[in-house]
């Protein structure tokens, strides 16, 4: 007997799983029959490009076969698909290898109520048969090898793995019931309506093979002479699915029920999607695409090994799940089926990308699901909930997508001075401002109550215009300055750009400065290189300094640059801008105490970097000289 441990993170699942927490636990014959169905259009595949397959498996018809044994309390589900050998065995159900599996599992609180929430959230696949198994045996047989192998646990930390013997290639799971599922899961009428409810629209057939126990029917004769009849049980066998791939019925005969529960059986989400396209190409391409966005963003969309949600389908035939760019990866989270009349059925999973046909059935499906998304945002609360989960992937797309950033700008929204509560498109910004004004403004950073309280708005709100506030700095950062421009209005970050229409004239600025000029230059003695220059400015009413990127800086270009290739860079040091209306900067202008401007040039610095939400170098400094400053107040 050969026995492994479960991997932690399994052990931590399947603990959830006995205990099930989840209510809903019928879904694991949704999940295994979903499994069943992808493995026998892995091996429909397979037998068309690999030689060794080609001949044994030329009359290969994929079916599923589900059996429930009152008696013994049992159910087996069982596929002729492409099996699994020792090692798929080890890697797929004894290991999490999924990104999104395990992120979501280390998600897990051990708060049962808040778990059983997440799992709703989540599908987790193979392990939801422990919520009704008192143990569980796999029994499979990879296609093309000759030795099968029984993986078999009761759901506890490890599972026994050994050779077996079995005559087909595929997969039996035979699942002895726990004592409370007994009449749920082996009535036959129970296991019927849950595979027509989730798996009616499988490609492949699944048929129910059960006993029905038949009375002998008597004749007239024996009947009146009392004779008793025989009782018998017969094994009966009955296909309960309508076997035809989704996609592939006309729209008309397709209900929304349908779409929804399909989309569960290929996303493992147990929620509704937030919506569905079904699309069918005539003409000079032909081919059926059906997509869906879910409600909650997939686990695994911000890591580089996200699993892609789009299978590629040729003439019905599955040809692959893992390709990462049927669809651009910005649209990473749409789930759904691609199914081609015009590729070859062998194309290679390499070339595709090189594929003129499918080239063009990506760039249709890109506008089909943009334009539903256009669409989805004519209902305000809907797409409210659709932008929490899905305007960074958005963003992504305005900087890869070139040919479609004008349709993925409409898409976006974004937090402005305008409303707090409410996020704004760029054409309502446009929309609402003021005639004169040919820009838009917006300010990035990382904290929203930091952003909404920098003093370079002050300038803006005296002046009645709106500020865009980008508060996801890590992709803000980059992707705005490259847009560029919204129908010929540029985008200006406010912290590099020239204050609105200054109310001063040329010669009101220079007296200004001349006012100021010395206390300017001392300024500039203590600060040193910390900052690139001080000048006086007419951008803040009530901060008596600000800190400014220098936008004709190369070094500052060239930073960003850098840091948009993933390199840290440092920030290149700020302009100081002193606000000469401001009581402390009027004071400090007459001030003959050195070491009192000295400390005040720091503070002014200080606060300004502070209030942008960045970082001071030495705070025991900062400390000492406010509390000096202080003092001298009293
Ligand atoms: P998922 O189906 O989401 O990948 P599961 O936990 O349900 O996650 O299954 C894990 C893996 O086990 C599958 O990806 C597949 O490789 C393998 N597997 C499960 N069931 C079968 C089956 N009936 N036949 C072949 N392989 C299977």
């Amino acid at each position: 007997m050969a026995k492994h441990e479960f991997q932690t993170e399994v052990g931590q699942l399947l603990q959830l799983m006995t205990h099930s927490l989840y209510s809903n636990k019928e879904i694991f014959i949704r999940e295994l029959v979903s499994n069943a169905s992808d493995a026998i259009d892995k091996l429909n595949y397979l037998r068309l490009t690999e030689d060794n397959l080609k001949e044994k498996y030329a009359d290969f018809k994929g079916q599923v076969n589900i059996k429930i044994d009152e008696e013994d309390n049992s159910i087996t589900i069982a596929d002729n698909g492409l099996g699994m050998n020792e090692e798929d065995l080890i890697a797929s159900i004894g290991t999490i290898a999924k990104s999104g599996t395990k992120s979501f599992v280390e998600a897990l609180s051990g708060d049962a109520k808040k778990d059983s929430n997440l799992i709703g959230q989540f599908g987790v696949g193979f392990y939801s048969v422990f919520m009704v198994a008192d143990k569980v045996d796999v029994i499979s047989k990879k296609a093309g090898e000759e030795q099968a192998y029984k993986w078999s646990s009761d759901g506890s930390g490890s599972f026994d793995l050994n050779p077996c013997v079995k005559d087909e290639s595929g997969t039996v799971i035979y699942i002895k019931l726990k004592e409370e599922e007994r009449s749920d899961y082996t009535s036959k009428h129970r296991v019927e309506t849950i595979v027509k409810k989730y798996s009616n629209h499988i490609a492949y057939p699944i048929f129910l093979n059960y006993s029905e126990e038949v009375t002998e029917e008597l004749s007239e004769e024996d009947e009146k002479a009392g004779k008793e009849a025989k009782k018998s049980i017969e094994k009966k066998r009955e296909q309960i699915n309508e076997a035809t791939a989704l996609w592939t019925q006309p729209k008309a005969t397709l209900k929304a029920e349908d779409y929804n529960e399909f989309y569960k059986t290929i996303s493992h989400d147990s929620d509704e999607p937030l919506i569905y396209v079904h699309t069918k190409a005539e003409g000079v391409s032909e081919y059926t695409t059906l997509f869906y966005i879910p409600k909650k963003a997939p686990m695994d969309m911000y890591r580089v090994d996200f699993q892609p949600g789009v299978k590629l389908y040729v003439k019905r035939v599955f040809i692959t799940d893992d390709e990462k760019e049927l669809l651009p990866t910005y649209l990473r989270f749409v789930r759904g089926i691609i199914d081609s009349e015009d590729l070859p059925l062998n194309v290679s999973r390499e070339l595709l990308q090189e594929n003129k046909i499918m080239a063009n059935i990506k760039q249709s499906s890109v506008k089909k699901v943009l334009g539903e998304i256009k669409k989805l945002a004519k209902d305000e609360e809907k797409y409210k909930d659709f932008i929490a989960e899905y305007n960074r992937p958005l963003k992504e797309g305005v900087y890869q997508d070139y040919t479609n950033k004008d349709a993925i700008l409409e898409l976006i929204r974004y937090k402005s001075t305008n409303d707090e509560e409410k996020m704004t498109s760029l054409s309502a910004y446009k929309d609402r401002a003021d005639s004169e004004q040919k820009a838009i403004y917006y300010i990035v950073g990382e904290n929203e109550k930091v952003l909404r309280n920098s003093p370079l708005l002050e300038a803006y709100k005296k002046n009645n215009i709106e500020v865009l506030i980008l508060d996801d700095k890590e992709i803000d950062e980059i992707i705005t300055p490259s847009i560029g421009s919204y129908q010929e209005w540029d985008l200006k970050d406010i912290t590099s750009c020239e204050a609105p229409k200054a109310e001063q004239t040329e010669e009101e600025k220079k007296e200004v400065e001349e006012k100021f000029k010395s206390i300017v230059e001392k300024i500039k003695g203590v600060l040193g290189d910390a900052v690139k220059e001080v000048k006086t400015t007419n951008r803040l009413s009530d901060s008596p300094s600000c800190v400014v990127k220098d936008a004709n800086d190369p070094m500052a270009s060239m930073a960003h640059m850098f840091r948009q290739m993933g390199q840290e860079m440092p920030e290149s040091a700020p302009i100081l801008e002193i606000n000469p209306d401001h009581a402390i900067v009027q004071s400090l202008n007459g001030c003959a105490d050195d070491a009192l401007i000295e400390d005040v040039s720091w503070l002014l610095l200080d606060q300004a970097k502070m209030s942008e939400g960045m970082e001071i170098k030495d705070s025991v400094s900062f400390t000492q000289r406010l509390n000096r400053v202080m003092s001298k107040a009293f």
